[in-house]
């Protein structure tokens, strides 16, 4: 199962998100501060970004 790690632009914290594609489409909340303003960095399963970008 792929893992998708997310970064807070509010609080810099690091987290992620294991699940499907459609879970990585979710929009996703930081579960340190609760900010919506997150950025998806790099998979730990693909060494190329996402087409969707
Ligand atoms: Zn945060």
């Amino acid at each position: 199962m792929p893992i998708y790690e997310f970064k807070c632009a509010d609080c810099d914290h690091v987290f992620e998100v294991m699940g499907s594609y459609a879970e990585r489409e979710k929009g996703h909340a930081c579960p340190k501060c609760g900010s919506t303003n997150v950025k998806q960095a790099i998979s730990l399963f693909s060494a190329k970004p996402p087409s969707s970008w």
